[in-house]
């Protein structure tokens, strides 16, 4: 069969697994284990030749298995799963969004270097970038979605450290105002600063459009990260994440992940790629349901504004969502007309959905940015993206949407 002609959605179910390597099992088993037995001296010293990288492949040739933090087939078999959606050579599954960030971050960078970064990014990475790395004396400059090349070119040149510019880390669309950044343009940027000594990474957190709505690596990229604790797990069950990229990169990536030892365990692996079976059909509805709740609360009169893909204004955003984007996502948030009291009222009032932080899961959930996921970002910052009171994120799920849709018209009729 040429598992290359076919759409990944298909192949979920039984790629990169031998059921006869497993008693004929139809799915792969949890390998709970944390070493594997050697056939012999001679094969464990040419695994271990591999994994340190003290000689080159035979053809053919993959890494044996060793030891569950280098590798494990409930591992390995997700992450040659996920390379099917974006189309990268190579993947890294690790314990939290968090630890495939910060792990490509650390890797990457060297104190003294200087950091590109779109603002805003989700809360963590926004402190791990302005507290950790900053310890490391890794400076960082931040640009928004309204910035133009030239204007992002003259900060980097201003900041004095335009030589040290090793990485570029975007998220887009951003968390939680749904701001586009173009990942062509931060490639363009890449390359005006790249020179023959030094090169640039640039990352995307792919984590809001999950792997099915952008393909970052084929718009520039070199890194793609998720938070696989949304879309991919997607039933609010298990905290993982995800890095994925050319084999080169994905090297030093996983080398970094073999000794910080914050792989995911295969209990993990399992359930990801359960998750994965169901994850077009999942998002598919998730986004059909995400256009009847946006139109719904565009006409309400107690709803001020609707930051969702599908309501974009400007036509440079217009063409970007044509150009780099195949739906328009399942995630909403809209201001309340009013400020925290409304919010509060409307999320205190909510039934069907729960008042919760995470996204991207089967089950919808609401929360209040500005006082819960982005709490830590300063009170200016947010204010210049639209982080304010009256701002509420909804991350829609996929119950019937006509219920959805009463859950919400109620709580918008508990707000006075
Ligand atoms: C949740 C999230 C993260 C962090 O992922 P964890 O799995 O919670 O560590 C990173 N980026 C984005 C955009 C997220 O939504």
């Amino acid at each position: 069969m040429d598992y290359k002609s076919m759409q990944p959605e298909s192949l979920m179910m039984s790629y990169g697994y031998k059921p006869s390597l497993s008693e004929g099992a139809i799915k792969c088993p949890i390998f709970q284990t944390s070493t594997f037995v050697f056939n012999s001296a001679m094969e464990g010293k040419r695994f271990f030749e591999l994994a340190y990288g003290l000689r080159e492949k035979d053809k053919g040739e993959e890494l044996g298995l060793i030891y569950s933090r280098l590798n494990n087939p409930d591992l390995e078999i997700l992450e040659n799963r996920l390379c099917l959606w974006d189309g990268a050579e190579d993947c890294a599954v690790f314990e939290s969004g968090m630890s495939a960030i910060s792990t490509a971050l650390m890797e990457f960078m060297a104190p003294g270097d200087l950091l590109l970064y779109s603002r805003p990014v989700y809360g963590g990475t926004d402190h791990f970038i302005n507290h950790f790395l900053k310890k490391l004396n890794i400076e960082s400059i931040g640009f928004y979605a309204t910035d133009t090349k030239e204007e992002i070119i003259e900060r980097v040149k201003q900041s004095g450290r335009a030589d040290r510019l090793t990485m570029i880390h975007i998220e887009t669309p951003a968390n939680p105002t749904n701001a586009l950044i173009d990942i062509e343009l931060c490639a363009e940027v890449k390359n005006y600063f790249t020179t023959p000594e030094k090169s640039i990474v640039l990352s995307v957190d792919n984590t809001y459009m999950g792997p099915i709505w952008q393909h970052p690596l084929k718009h520039g990229a070199d890194l793609v990260l998720y938070s696989a604790t949304k879309y991919i797990g997607g039933h609010s069950d298990v905290i993982a994440g995800a890095c994925l990229g050319s084999k080169e990169l994905m090297g030093r990536v996983k080398g970094l992940r073999t000794f910080l030892g914050n792989m995911a365990g295969p209990w993990t692996g399992w359930l990801l790629m359960r998750s994965l079976e169901t994850l077009k059909v999942r998002m598919d509805e998730q986004a059909r349901n995400a256009k009847e709740v946006a139109d719904f609360l565009l006409a309400h009169p107690k709803v001020e504004k609707v930051y969702y893909l599908g309501f974009l204004e400007s036509e440079k955003d217009k063409e970007l969502l044509a150009r780099q984007f195949t739906s328009n996502g399942a995630m909403i948030s809209f201001d309340i007309v009013g400020g925290e009291k409304e919010a509060f009222q409307f999320l205190d009032s909510l039934k069907l959905i729960k008042l919760a932080v995470s996204l991207g899961g089967t089950e919808s959930l609401a929360e209040h940015p500005q006082t819960m996921t982005h709490a830590d970002v300063p009170m200016e910052d947010k204010r210049i993206m639209h982080i304010t009171e009256k701002l509420i994120r909804l991350s829609v799920g996929v119950e019937n949407y006509n219920d959805l849709i009463t859950d919400i018209n109620q709580a918008l009729a508990c707000v006075d």
